[in-house]
């Protein structure tokens, strides 16, 4: 295995399979059974997840809704979703914790740094919600500051695309795929792999991202294993 400890990326969306909203049980099942596969290699793992599939503070601020107010619903919105991810890795055997950046005590373990790293150092995954636990930001900014604040060897973000493309390759059939690339040529070339602010602190503190396709079967421990799966951003 190419990689030691690990932060996961999906976004709230993924959860939603072919549905127009909320979470499907068979994708959220699916998952589980990805991650079971890098865990059971002794990988040490955490998730950040996002909450789009349920509700976007942007979305709330174009429609009228205070922007702060929005982005609360938001990062709730990633609990909602980290609840639902660890039902479903609980019901496939893995040992989880749900660290929410929201107070929450109820529900989820407060974001303890260190509790997070001895969790992890156990064998059990750490899902981490609410967000950053702060408006005006992503869930991939989150991703890369868990990622850092761990010591994650690189971040991992699962979508439903195979990596980064010259152009959206959903709308452009000549688009082709890099297998590497620099931050510096995706800044460049003005390509989207995260929103700005999380691109730069990953940059900055020269933590690698693979983009990769979640939704293929395998595909999560081949990224792993160091397989020339998805797209890498390096330094
Ligand atoms: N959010 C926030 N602060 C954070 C992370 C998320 O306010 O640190 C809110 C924001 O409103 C965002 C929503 O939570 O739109 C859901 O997160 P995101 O859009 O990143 O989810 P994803 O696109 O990954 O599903």
């Amino acid at each position: 295995m190419q990689y030691k400890r690990i932060l996961l990326k999906l976004s709230g969306e993924a959860l939603m399979g072919n549905r127009q909203y909320g979470i499907d049980p068979k994708r959220l099942a699916e998952y589980a059974q990805e991650i079971k596969s890098v865990v059971d290699k002794g990988i040490e793992l955490a998730i950040v997840i996002g909450g789009g599939n349920i509700f976007r503070g942007v979305a709330g601020a174009s429609r009228g809704m205070d922007r702060v107010q929005g982005d609360h619903m938001g990062m709730l919105a990633t609990v909602i979703n980290g609840l639902a991810l660890q039902s479903a890795l609980e019901d496939a055997d893995i040992q989880t914790r749900l660290q929410s950046a929201i107070k929450i005590n109820e529900v989820a373990e407060p974001f303890i740094r260190r509790k997070a790293i001895r969790h992890l150092e156990k064998g059990r995954v750490v899902i981490f919600g609410g967000g950053t636990g702060n408006p005006y930001f992503t869930t991939d900014s989150a991703a890369v500051l868990r990622a850092i604040e761990i010591k994650a060897d690189v971040i991992l973000k699962g979508t439903r695309v195979d990596g980064i493309y010259t152009s959206d390759p959903e709308k452009d059939k000549e688009a082709t795929k890099f297998d590497f690339i620099t931050f510096e040529d995706v800044i460049k070339k003005g390509l989207k792999v995260m929103d700005t602010t999380a691109f730069t602190l990953s940059q900055e503190n020269e933590l690698p991202i693979i983009v990769f396709d979640m939704n293929k079967p395998g595909n999560l421990l081949k990224v792993v294993a160091g397989e020339r799966v998805g797209t890498k951003v390096n330094l």
